[in-house]
């Protein structure tokens, strides 16, 4: 199935052309999905009502998921175009907030006008099973299924879980196609278009950890909940976004997800709140 969730917060599994809106299930701060997913609602097609794909407003399939994992460095093209010596063996996972998800057609804001963003597409992984120090052999059997992601990032001096957290700077969806529709997660061609300009094209074979190496890697660390959204690192391709820029990022057998970018709002870097020097 492939299952998306409304901006009027409604479950919608597509058919063809179509979705059909499933009647709201209970539902908390994670949205009906994150309810699907972790046992608490059931989808009920027989009830549900069929409207145009091309009619429906998306919003994010899990506008509040648990955690938001990344990957620094999955890619050895990547490795090489930011001068790497590490990678992801090195580095381990990081997290990103919660809070900086954004819906499929959203907006990424720039928060400054004057220091490199860019665009990281990425295969998303949506945990369906608790996870605690599983192998890699069984690490898939804990996946729900897969999303289209964009880890953006500000290419300044912070902390990375900070250069990836502002607001905005997770889109994810449109919808999340289950694990099963999807098969082998280390085996989709993965492209990320900025401007309609095609920046980055890969196998997911390319990998440093696979998917089910970064689950086993990642459940070593933390326990892995239901409805919790890894991304699994973005390929060689990375590049500046500016004000009116558009992103899509397709995945085979799993989606295409769209949005714009704007810099309203922005500020000098240097105009940032930070500690006055000298201030006692
Ligand atoms: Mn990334």
């Amino acid at each position: 199935m492939r299952i998306a969730v409304l901006d009027t917060g409604t479950l919608a599994v597509l058919d063809g052309n179509e979705l059909i809106e499933v009647p709201a299930t209970a539902t908390g701060p994670g949205g009906p999905l994150q309810a699907v997913i972790g046992g608490e609602a059931t989808i009920d097609l027989a009830a549900g009502r069929r409207i145009p794909l091309a009619a429906a407003r998306f919003g994010a399939p899990l506008p509040r998921p648990g955690k938001v994992i990344g990957a620094p460095v999955n890619y050895l093209e990547h490795k090489a175009e930011m001068s790497e010596v590490q990678s992801i063996a090195e580095w381990g996972v990081f997290l990103k907030a919660t809070s900086s998800v954004l819906p499929p057609d959203g907006t990424v804001l720039l928060p400054y006008t004057d220091a490199r963003t860019d665009q990281e597409g990425e295969l998303a992984v949506v945990i369906g099973e608790i996870a605690r120090n599983v192998s890699a052999a069984q690490a898939l059997d804990h996946v729900y299924g897969y999303t289209c992601g964009l880890d953006i990032t500000v290419r300044s001096k912070e902390d990375r879980s900070m250069r990836k957290s502002f607001d905005t700077f997770t889109p994810l969806g449109p919808w999340v196609t289950t694990a099963d529709e999807v098969g082998d997660p280390t085996n989709l061609l993965l492209r990320c278009w900025v401007d309609g300009e095609l920046r980055q094209e890969v196998n997911t074979r390319e990998m440093i950890f696979g998917v089910a190496d970064l689950i086993a890697y990642t459940s070593s660390v933390m326990t892995l909940w239901p409805g919790d959204v890894i991304l699994t690192g973005t390929p060689a391709g990375v590049g500046p976004i500016n004000d009116a820029s558009s992103i899509e990022v397709e995945i085979e057998r799993v989606g295409r997800l769209s949005v714009a970018v704007s810099a309203r709002g922005a500020i000098p870097y240097a105009d940032r709140p930070r500690p006055v020097v000298g201030a006692s």
